[in-house]
């Protein structure tokens, strides 16, 4: 303290003492002169020095603090110090701010942060992009304006917050939304919300399956329990009856078997547990089995051939292939009238390994073919049962189809028939 008040007054102290001496040598009057001129000096000094400063704190920059000696030098240091340090403070304020943005965009949800009057104070890319709204144009609008389906509206009006809120929103109609509404920081509220598209498709899957299942199985058992009822009704029932009686039972619990294998099938196709079990598999043997399969269901009622144009292997799993290869020939026997024509080829396009299955059978009409895939689609509901279908035989092609990497191709033509084709990629050839 002492220090400052001594440096502050240096310019005084001396000019005193120099005029004190003055006086004493000259007069009282160039003293007084003498002295005048040095405050006026050390003012005029001061009030540039002031100036600069002033005019310096209408634009503190770091580049532009003035310059000076003494005092003035130590001020002007400090107040630089102090706008380094508050620049970097803010520097990094704003970075936090930014990776905070960065994080808050990267979320797999969107969101949006409302004030007490549901006004938009920020919200990120995906909430832009599931409530059609756009950052800067839509800053502090209402966001009840622009989302106005009154579900919405009356979800932000209630104060019970517990259960999101699922809705398709107006501007994106394919889509459907899981909305939550946070409150925070005494009158703030996040709005999260979370694109369930996906998840209710799957869900729908689900219970079109669970539907499809029940349903497919409720027939057969109605018949069977149908005959069960009669035989015990009908002690005294003719031998020839009774006979009739259990092989129309036999059928339909076969037909349930055949589902409950391809269901069985299918799940173990599809559980991420179950990998590939990859072997060479020799192909003329395999050929051999499925064209004999084939000669058993045709029953002589088809002329069924084989062409190998390539005598060339595969790297897969037997049992799975062998399942999607009969699958095919076994639709080509059922959909193909008697009398027709069913050749199963194996071949090479680009390299690449093709088994395909060709009948001179219905054929399907366009439409119907981007389905055939689909769990239980059928294009003829009543002829896939009668011939012992389950709607389940190209699902599973399918399935076996992706876990070889493999691509099923469909060309028919409806009253002229149908070429099923499963087309391998190149490394899966072993010559
Ligand atoms: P399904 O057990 O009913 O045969 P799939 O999944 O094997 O079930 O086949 C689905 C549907 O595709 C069949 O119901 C049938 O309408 C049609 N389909 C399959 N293969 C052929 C074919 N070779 N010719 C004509 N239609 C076929």
């Amino acid at each position: 303290m002492f220090d400052f008040w001594f440096r502050a007054s240096q310019p005084v102290l001396y000019g005193g003492i120099f005029s004190a001496i003055l006086w004493g040598v000259f007069s009282a009057t160039v003293a007084l002169l003498f002295l005048s001129l040095v405050l006026l000096a050390v003012m005029a000094y001061r009030a540039r020095q002031l100036y600069k400063l002033g005019v310096w704190l209408n634009d503190p920059r770091m580049e532009t603090i003035p310059e000076a000696d003494g005092l003035w030098d130590e001020v002007f240091s400090r107040l630089y110090r102090m706008v380094k340090q508050h620049k970097q403070t803010k520097q990094e304020l704003a970075d936090e701010l930014q990776h905070i943005e960065q994080a808050t965009a990267a979320l797999p949800e969107g969101v949006v942060i409302l004030n007490d009057a549901n006004r938009i104070e920020w919200c990120n890319l995906l909430a832009q992009q599931h409530f059609g709204l756009d950052a800067e144009h839509d800053f502090m609008q209402d966001i009840t304006y622009l989302m106005r389906q009154p579900e919405f509206v009356e979800y932000l009006a209630a104060s019970n917050f517990s259960e999101p809120l699922v809705m398709v929103p107006a501007r994106h109609d394919d889509m459907v939304l899981s909305i939550k509404l946070i409150p925070y920081g005494g009158d703030k509220r996040l709005l999260i919300s979370r694109d369930i598209t996906q998840l209710e498709r799957i869900e729908a899957m689900r219970r079109d399956f669970v539907a499809n299942v029940s349903h497919e199985l409720r027939t057969p058992l109605t018949v069977v329990n149908g005959y069960v009822e009669n035989l015990q009704d009908m002690p005294d029932i003719a031998r020839e009856d009774a006979q009739r009686a259990l092989q129309l039972m036999a059928e339909q619990t076969r037909r349930m078997e055949n589902l409950v294998a391809d269901l069985l099938m299918l799940s173990r196709l599809e559980s991420e547990h179950n990998l590939l079990r990859e072997e060479t598999v020799d192909m003329a043997s395999l050929l051999d089995e499925i064209y004999r399969e084939g000669m058993l269901l045709s029953n002589g009622r088809h002329a069924l051939r084989v062409e190998v144009a390539r005598a060339i292997n595969l790297s897969g799993n037997r049992e799975e292939l062998h399942s999607a290869f009969g699958n095919l020939l076994s639709n080509a026997i059922r959909y193909t009238p008697e009398g027709g024509e069913i050749l199963l080829r194996w071949s090479e396009r680009s390299e690449q390994p093709v088994f395909s299955v060709q009948d001179s059978g219905i054929g399907i009409a366009p439409q119907h073919i981007p389905r055939l895939t689909e769990r239980f689609y059928r294009v003829d509901r009543s002829r896939s049962r009668e011939t012992g279908g389950t709607g389940l035989g190209l699902a599973i092609v399918k399935h076996i189809a992706m876990r070889h990497q493999a691509k099923l191709e469909v060309l028919s033509e409806e009253g002229k028939g149908s070429v099923f084709s499963l087309v391998f990629p190149v490394g899966r050839a072993v010559r």
